[in-house]
């Protein structure tokens, strides 16, 4: 049970590169991330245009003069101060990632970056062994993961309930985009366009979120081959996808589906995960992130709720407020930076191997989605072929 006591010492000073005003993800990454006062933020370069984001930052009650006008100014004073920032979370668009994640991992500042971690694999590597050179966390925000019933389906896999799994069925597929509302919206505009985006649009954006929760439940799953076709629906994406649709091949037998989508009219997120075993079934939705679906073959279909005593001890540890009432995503972003805090604590006291069992989405979980995104575009772009996944 998380009742708000601190399992660090002193609360982390964070800063925020970009989630400036009006931005879509800024403000739940400073809910989260102060929920349980782990981390404590001092400093920002919150927007592209300095004077709003100083203005931005001013109206947090930030020190004006810890409001910077870009990420290297506030990298290189930060690191300069005996208390500067120990940790940035980095909510820009996907363009900048790689450069503002390098460049505060050189200053001996943890990174905490948003999906994709960067556009190509190799760029992903390269911070993955910077940050193993200067012993730092990279951890990413696959914020779904931080669901006490994904980890619940994690151990359901785990303890042997399900059998042996033969099929993952994964789908991220919402409607807003069924027209080019991006011609309107700058924040949309950017993630149909390759330069900012990066080499997909759905695949990238919203097909990693599903494939890392297949991670977390299935963590011995190895794809071997995948198959991707992606259209554009709204032609003017193109070479852009606004949906996709990903057949995998795991080592061992098992397959996997991945529908992705922003056309699907109509449709909130209906971001689902179903886990099949050869004894039983789970199944997840985002849209009632408290249940988690059970069929057992031969016996009734179960909705397990959150918070409940029957659930692993695992995912009560989860757990906000018992059963009943509903958690969403808010808890699950703080669970996540709870993870955070202890790995980054855990590093600069120089014993990572402390958090050595503790599952976060660090930088092997944003090398994954890259590598994935790069193999999917790679068979697509050959006429939807399979590939071996490398
Ligand atoms: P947005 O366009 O709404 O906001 C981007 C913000 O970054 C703006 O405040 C902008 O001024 C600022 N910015 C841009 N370049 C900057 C720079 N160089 N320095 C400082 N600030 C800069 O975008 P968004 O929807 O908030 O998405 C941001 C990132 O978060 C993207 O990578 C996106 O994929 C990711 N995202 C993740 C989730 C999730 O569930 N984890 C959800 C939505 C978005």
């Amino acid at each position: 049970m998380i009742d708000g006591q601190r399992k660090t010492g002193a609360a982390i000073r964070w800063g925020m590169v970009g989630g400036g005003r009006g931005s879509q993800i800024g403000y739940i990454h400073r809910a989260a991330a102060t929920r349980d006062r782990y981390f404590d933020m001092v400093a920002g370069a919150f927007d592209l245009d300095p004077a709003r984001g100083r203005a931005f930052g001013t109206d947090l009650g930030l020190d004006p003069a810890r409001c910077y006008a870009d990420y290297r100014a506030m990298f290189a004073a930060e690191s300069a101060r005996p208390d500067g920032i120990r940790a940035v979370s980095i909510a820009t668009p996907n363009n900048t990632h790689y450069e503002i994640s390098k460049a505060a991992l050189l200053a001996g500042i943890h990174v905490i970056c948003e999906k994709p971690l960067t556009f190509t694999t190799a760029e992903a590597l390269d911070l993955q062994r910077i940050a193993r050179d200067k012993g730092l966390i990279v951890g990413v925000t696959y914020g779904y993961s931080g669901y006490q019933m994904i980890e619940e389906a994690a151990r359901l896999v785990a303890d042997g309930t399900l059998g042996e799994i033969r099929l993952v069925n994964l789908q991220f597929a919402h409607g807003f985009h069924n027209e080019a509302v991006e011609e309107a919206n700058p924040a949309i505009r950017w993630r149909v366009d390759p330069k900012f985006a990066g080499p997909s649009y759905v695949l990238g954006d919203l097909a990693t979120h599903p494939l890392y929760l297949a991670e977390v439940i299935c963590p011995d799953l190895r794809i071997r081959r995948l198959m991707c076709a992606r259209q554009s629906f709204i032609a003017s994406r193109a070479p852009l996808e606004d949906n996709a649709v990903t057949l995998m091949e795991y080592e061992g037998g098992a397959f996997g589906t991945l529908w992705t989508s922003a056309v699907n009219a109509g449709a909130m997120h209906s971001q689902r995960v179903r886990i099949v075993g050869s004894k039983a079934s789970v199944e997840w939705w985002d849209e009632h992130p408290n249940q988690l679906s059970l069929e057992i073959q031969g016996q009734p279909p179960r909705l397990l709720d959150r918070g409940m005593g029957y659930l692993h001890p695992e995912a009560l540890a989860d757990d906000r407020i018992s059963g009943g009432h509903p958690e969403g995503l808010f808890e699950a972003w703080a669970n996540l930076y709870e993870r955070f805090a202890l790995a980054i604590e855990a590093h600069d006291d120089g014993a990572p191997e402390r958090v050595a069992g503790l599952r976060y989405p660090g930088v092997e979980a944003g090398i994954e989605g890259v590598r994935w995104v790069e193999n999917c575009v790679r068979s697509a772009d050959q006429g939807g072929i399979w590939v071996d996944y490398r």
